[in-house]
This record gives C-alpha cells, sequence and structure tokens, in this order.
C-alpha cells in the first residue's frame, strides 16, 4: 500500500509578513507539481490568505491552519472559525498540537469537538498527539496516546477518519533538537496504526498517513521517515529555513521513490 506522505512546515508564531511571503515563495517556487511528496505550509492566521494565493497554482503545495475554534460562527471573540477557513481555500488544520495543549489548556475533548468542526467544513485535520518526559518516564506513553486519539478522533465515522492525518510528538522532542530515535517512532507510529485498525479496519489503517514530529532536521530525516509507519513529518523550526526545510522534503521524496522501485 503506498500511503500519501506528506511534509508540513508548523511556522508557529513565527516570522514577519515579509518574511513569510519570502519563505512560502521560495518554497512553492522548488517543489514541482510531478513530486510525490505532499508539502503542507501552516502560518499564523494573518497570512493564511495570501499564502494561499501565492501557492494556488503548484498542486503540491497545501495551507494549513495552527488551529480553529471549537465552534460555529457566532459571538466568539478572536475566534477564527473552519468554515472561515474553509472559505479562503485553507485545505488542512493542525489540531492539538502539544504547545495548543500545554500552553492553552485545551484537552481532548475540546479538540474532539475542534476535529468535529474542520470536518463538518471540509478542512483536514492534521491531528497531534504524544507523550512529555514525565509520562514516558512512567512508561505511560501508549496510555496517553491511545487517550488523546481515542477520545480527539474516534468519534468520527469510517469516512471522517479518512480524512485525518495524525501526527505523533512526543513533547520531550519538539524545539529541543532531541529526537525520537526511529525505533521510539516506529513503535508509536505502529501502536498508533494498530488502534486504528482495530476500531475502523485494515484498509483505513492503510490508508491513514501518521507524520512524525520533534526536532526533524536534514540530518535525521532518512532515517526517520524510513520506519515503515512513518508517512512524512510534522516540522517546526526546521521549517522556517527554506534550505533546510526542502532538504527534508527531499529525504522524504527519495524514499518515496526508493520504495516504490523495490
Ligand atoms: C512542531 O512544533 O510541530 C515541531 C515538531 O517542532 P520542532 O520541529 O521544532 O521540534
Amino acid at each position: 500500500m503506498i500511503r500519501k506522505k506528506i511534509i508540513a512546515g508548523n511556522w508557529k508564531m513565527n516570522l514577519t509578513y515579509a518574511e513569510a511571503m519570502a519563505l512560502a515563495d521560495a518554497v512553492a517556487g522548488t517543489v514541482q507539481g510531478e513530486q510525490k511528496t505532499d508539502v503542507i505550509l501552516a502560518p499564523s492566521y494573518i497570512y493564511l490568505h495570501d499564502v494561499v494565493n501565492l501557492i494556488q497554482n503548484n498542486p503540491a503545495v497545501s495551507v494549513a491552519s495552527q488551529n480553529c475554534a471549537d465552534k460555529n460562527p457566532g459571538a466568539y471573540t478572536g475566534e477564527v472559525s473552519s468554515s472561515m477557513l474553509a472559505s479562503i481555500g485553507v485545505d488542512y488544520v493542525i489540531i492539538g498540537h502539544s504547545e495548543r495543549r500545554n500552553y492553552f489548556h485545551e484537552e481532548n475533548n475540546l479538540l474532539a469537538e475542534k476535529v468535529k468542526r474542520a470536518i463538518e467544513h471540509k478542512l483536514l485535520p492534521i491531528y497531534c498527539c504524544g507523550e512529555t518526559q514525565s509520562e514516558r518516564n512512567a512508561s505511560k506513553q501508549m496510555e496517553i496516546v491511545k487517550e488523546q486519539i481515542e477520545t480527539g478522533l474516534f468519534h468520527l465515522n469510517n469516512v471522517e477518519i479518512r480524512e485525518c492525518v495524525l501526527a505523533y510528538e512526543p513533547v520531550w522532542a519538539i524545539g529541543t533538537g532531541v529526537n525520537a530515535s526511529p525505533e521510539q517512532a516506529q513503535e508509536m507510529h505502529q501502536f498508533i496504526r494498530d488502534l486504528i485498525r482495530k476500531k475502523y479496519g485494515e484498509e483505513t489503517a492503510d490508508n491513514i498517513s501518521i507524520l512524525y514530529g520533534g526536532s526533524v532536521t536534514p540530518k535525521n530525516a532518512h532515517e526517520l521517515f524510513s520506519c515503515t509507519d512513518v508517512d512524512g513529518g510534522l516540522v517546526g523550526g526546521a521549517s522556517l529555513k527554506a534550505e533546510e526545510f526542502l532538504k527534508i522534503v527531499e529525504a522524504m521524496e527519495k524514499i518515496f521513490l526508493s520504495n516504490k522501485e523495490e
């Protein structure tokens, strides 16, 4: 089975408008339509519309929001709804990033609502999960990830779940320079795929892309993406420099092509 390969760049709360547009331009100008790896750029809300316009003729590049509201439009000052995002041509939305869970106290039940709103408005969720260092130290990583996925996603039906991309991002690896080892990543990705298999069946589990996130760099991309159940990456720091990000995209593309030849 050849699952969709994806490299997503999460720009977080970084970059001025000029820097964001220059980065989007550099990525979209290099990534070609015939490429097999889907590239996703996730700028800040206020740059989304212009980035959507900039990449619109490039089928290999899509745009993600870093967040969305858990509510439908109404009196929720400062919030941005899925319907608004969809109306400007945004394709994906990152839901449940550990920074949202940690700094903004977003819990699994709230994230389940965000996932529902995204699906209702045809935005594709990139649902993040992952344990903290102390949870791993206590050997609770599987339990934590299982709960995050079951509560956040398993309310979806068999058709809706296929609209989702998952991202395993161990919190201890995000922005720390310490990535999960390929063995740790593969173990968790396989566990996640097994959870999906048990709930939704073989075919659905085989079709869902599960990304790894946490200190991905051009140096470690190849070994991480070579893992059987790793279908790409969610990249933070290294996505802010076009050259580094494009090397990570290239690493994924090479693996995709060599797997196809086998
Ligand atoms: C992220 O924020 O999703 C992330 C993985 O960050 P970094 O690549 O910087 O660890």
